[in-house]
């Protein structure tokens, strides 16, 4: 058999897919049950979500890295051309900070399977992700699932679901799928139309080279360097190939190639419409760019120069909207932030990062988020992967400032950055969705002033409403996402785009203890809840420090005067060293002791320490 044959064949038993679904409607869950259904995975090494590996995403029971599998999957139904597939699977995170990751996945892929929660119906990010998918060109198979809890569902919710979700996904209801990721209900079925559905990968077209891959994530492994996960869309790639970037113009030996199952298994060669790794043993991570074309050619039939017309389309740059500054806890810790944080950017290419400076903290970095959960994972991927702590700013959002008339307008993250005078300061913001069962409208309008929503209209979809408004970005640092959930008893699920700038209302505040301002504390608020605002601030402040053996005022000012005061009164006796920064406990010895150092440093130059947790509680409205 010629290998061209060979690698038709291969092809045609090839399924590429995604699980979609809102955040916590089973995606990872409905993935052990095929796993289990392949036996990828010994029964003895299963456990739940076994596809979340990262330690932060079990404890928090989130996904926040798509992660790739391959199954083998045996059909012993006579009505399929195949008797063994190969099911690439992708499982997916779905929270809206993660959408790169999807968006990133949705391109190595032709089919998704979309997980409606019974008991929850569809929700924000089952259209935001049904769109992405759809516009992606993908088969879209509807499935709802947690149907072992349909005992506890109202039979009219269910039928009005699988109405809606037909709808959405323009199939018979007949077609959707009723699954149960905990019991395992309908897998073969599932399977079955995986097979039957998703079409194979299409005959990639390498042109001249021998092998065209597009490089959809990369991290970094100790042993092997750093590791690109590919889709091949052309050709094949052999253990003993040269690789060559097309994009950064890299050359490499292949180190190892392989497949995920999940954990990383060599092979010999991966070839056309196949997902897997190539480890080039690359030591400069700059050289590994997402959405990347990586190749292997004959020097003798391509010209290098000639190579940019086979590159991949790739992915369009993410644009990062929380901005927020991250110093060491130790200053001679500067090159380790910046090491791991290149590290921590190969697996999370939303990540945007610049070198900063502050006067009192040193040298650091300005670090672009897509939301203020994909900020807090940061901080702590840093603090476990890196075993290095850092002390950040407030989170804020790009403003544009006008100084002078007919000038150009200036963008600015930082409120230290705010000139003395100027114009008028402009802000980003958001058309925002929010879908709720009818009876919480009147609770979703009661936040319409704290969050200053503009243009709002509401839409009914069925038994629910979609209600849109205008918001200002900024809002979404604060706890928005906490507020929807509690006005609604966690039935509200919320999606937005970034829109133009419009005209903003706001003023620095600085926060003072002992008169000293503290580093990173200075933010910007909108000027008809500033003093409300700062007084919060201050008392907050005032339970959240340490006290000393002294009394420290905590002040807020802001238009050159003191808006707020209070007192953190004295001790008389030695308090825990940590106070409330909570969570500590449970660290390392040596991170433990290396934090206490980084918080005495901070301590003797500006009398507080800050960390993400004072932020955390310090962000949040009342
Ligand atoms: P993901 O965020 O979409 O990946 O959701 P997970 O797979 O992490 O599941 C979220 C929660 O729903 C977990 O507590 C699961 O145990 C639970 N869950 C997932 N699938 C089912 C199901 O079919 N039935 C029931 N009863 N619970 C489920
Ligand atoms: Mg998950």
């Amino acid at each position: 058999m010629s290998d061209i044959f060979l690698n038709i064949m291969d092809r045609t038993s090839i399924r590429n897919f995604v699980i979609i679904a809102h955040i916590d409607h089973g995606k990872s869950t409905l993935a052990d049950r095929l796993l289990e259904r392949t036996h990828t995975i010994e029964e003895r090494r299963m456990k739940a979500q076994y596809l979340d590996q990262l330690e932060l995403e079990r404890e928090r029971g989130i996904t926040i890295k798509m992660a790739p599998v391959r199954m083998i999957y045996n059909v012993n139904n006579s009505g399929t051309p195949n008797s063994e597939y190969i099911l690439n699977l992708i499982d997916t995170p779905g929270h809206s900070d993660f959408s790169y990751e999807v968006s990133r996945a949705l391109e190595a892929v032709e089919g998704a399977i979309l997980l409606v929660d019974v008991t929850q119906g569809i929700q924000a990010q089952t259209l935001a992700n049904f769109y992405s998918a759809k516009k992606a060109g993908l088969v879209v198979i509807g499935a709802l699932n947690k149907v072992d809890l349909i005992a506890h569902t109202n039979p009219l919710v269910l039928a009005e679901t699988r109405r809606e979700l037909a709808a959405l996904i323009e199939c018979e209801e007949g077609d959707i799928l009723e699954v149960s990721g905990k019991t395992g209900k309908n897998m073969p079925i599932l399977l079955d139309r995986i097979i039957t559905r998703v079409p194979p990968p299409r005959e990639g077209n390498a042109g001249p080279l021998r092998g065209r891959a597009l490089v959809f994530d990369s991290f970094y492994d100790n042993h092997k360097g750093v590791v690109a996960s590919i889709r091949v869309c052309g050709g094949t790639f052999r253990a003993s190939d040269d690789a060559y970037l097309i994009g950064t113009k890299t050359r490499a030996k292949i180190k190892e190639l392989g497949i995920f199952v999940p954990e990383m298994k060599p092979q010999d060669m991966l070839s056309d419409g196949e997902i897997g790794y190539i480890a080039t043993g690359i030591k400069d991570i700059e050289k590994i760019k997402i959405g990347d074309t990586v190749s292997v050619f004959d020097d003798a039939r391509v010209s290098k120069d000639s190579l940019s017309r086979y590159a991949l389309l790739g992915y369009s740059e993410p644009k990062p909207v929380i901005f927020v500054s991250f110093y060491p806890e130790e200053a001679n810790e500067y090159d380790l932030l910046r090491q791991s944080l290149q590290k921590l950017k190969l697996n999370d290419s939303a990540l945007s990062i610049e070198p900063d400076q502050n006067e009192v903290l040193g040298r650091g970095f300005k670090i672009g988020c897509l939301g203020r959960l994909h900020f807090e994972i940061t901080t702590e991927r840093l603090r476990r992967e890196f075993k290095i702590g850092v002390i950040n700013t407030f989170p804020s959002v790009r403003y544009l400032v006008k100084v002078r008339e007919k000038k150009e307008m200036i963008p600015i993250v930082k409120p230290e950055e705010l000139p003395q005078e100027y114009i008028e300061i402009q802000e980003p913001m958001i058309a925002l969705d929010i879908i709720f069962p009818r009876k919480y409208l009147s609770s979703v309008l009661s936040l319409q002033k704290k969050f200053r929503f503009s243009k709002m209209h509401t839409e009914t979809m069925g038994e629910r409403t979609k209600f849109s408004a205008y918001m200002p970005l900024v809002e979404l640092v604060s706890d928005f996402d906490d507020c929807v959930k509690s006005v609604s008893e966690g039935y509200a699920s919320f999606s937005y785009e970034l829109k133009e700038y419009a005209l903003a209302d706001i003023a620095r505040v600085d926060l003072l203890v002992s008169g000293k301002p503290i580093p990173g504390l200075s933010r910007f608020l909108p000027r008809e809840s500033l003093e409300r605002e700062a007084r919060r601030m201050v008392e907050k402040l005032k339970d959240l420090l340490p006290r000393q053996q002294y009394t420290q005022p905590v002040q807020a000012s802001a238009y050159g005067k003191i808006v707020a005061r209070a007192d953190i009164p004295a001790i008389r006796k030695e308090l825990g060293a940590f106070g409330k920064n909570g969570g500590d406990r449970t660290r390392k010895m040596k991170l433990w002791k290396k934090q206490k150092r980084g918080k005495e440093r901070l301590k003797e130059r500006s009398d507080a320490t800050i960390s993400p947790a004072v932020f955390k509680e310090l962000l949040k409205k009342e």
